[in-house]
């Protein structure tokens, strides 16, 4: 469904990503690991045509992507939930969901349909529907920004640190959602600093260190792995 061939992606002079191959296929989630800095939200960026790598190719759905216009490839079913829940403030959640659907020429009674089915995924966000987007919790605005990325009907779901400051019991059930939106047909790229929580809902998942990857397996091999790393340093 998703593949990057030997990207390269620079900031003027800095390398971020160096020579990244990698492959997401239909029905998986992914995980894409590693540390501050590590180049993650740059992989997503460059997959979401938000910066144009200096080399290398990215394919979705068997098309060339890597100079199609960002709102092309959202179109085309690729959607970014960036890091750092960018709901609109000033908007209810009932509203946030509703632009999510607007890159789709649909009725109202449509998005209203899919909105019930979001709810299906949150059901947190039921009673919260006409609140404003600045007065909800960040884990409510966390539920609200993957709930505006189910609006625009992905068929690739890129999520950035969706778990990033929340309360443990909060990303448990963040976890929880993102492996039932995966199990209701959408296929997920997540990237994550939390590996043990991510693999353990992941098929396979990719480390990246220092912009490159430096380990790609399936999540189980990979979970045993940091199981070893740590009894190893204990
Ligand atoms: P984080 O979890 O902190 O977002 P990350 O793994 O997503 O980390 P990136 O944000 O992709 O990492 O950053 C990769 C590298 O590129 C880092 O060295 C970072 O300092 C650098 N970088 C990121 N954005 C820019 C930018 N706009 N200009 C210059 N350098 C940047």
């Amino acid at each position: 469904m998703l593949k990057l061939n030997e990207i390269e992606t620079r900031y003027g002079k800095i390398v971020a990503l160096r020579n990244i191959s990698m492959e997401v296929h239909e029905g998986e989630i992914v995980a894409l690991l590693g540390m501050n800095g590590a180049g993650k939200s740059t992989t997503l960026k460059t997959i979401s045509g938000l910066i144009r790598p200096k080399a290398g190719t990215v394919e979705f759905m068997g098309r060339s992507i890597e100079s199609v216009p960002p709102e092309e490839i959202v179109r085309q079913g690729l959607i970014h939930v960036p890091e750092g829940r960018k709901i609109f403030p000033g908007l209810t959640v009932r509203e946030n969901l509703v632009i999510g659907a607007t890159s789709r020429k649909i009725a109202m009674s449509t998005v209203n349909q899919e909105i019930e089915e979001v709810l299906e995924v949150f059901p947190d966000l039921t009673p919260l529907l006409d609140r404003l987007g600045w007065s909800l919790s960040g884990g409510q605005q966390q539920m609200c920004a993957v709930g505006r990325g189910l609006m625009a009907r992905p068929k690739l779901l890129m999520l950035d640190e969706p778990s990033l400051g929340l309360a443990p019991v909060i990303v448990q059930n963040m976890f929880q959602a993102i492996r039932k939106i995966n199990q209701k047909g959408t296929t997920v790229l997540l990237v994550e600093q939390n590996a043990r929580q991510s693999l353990a809902i992941s098929h396979r998942g990719y480390v990246l260190e220092a912009g490159s990857i430096v380990a790609s397996d399936s999540a189980p091999s990979l979970l045993d792995g940091i199981q070893n790393a740590y009894l190893g340093a204990a």
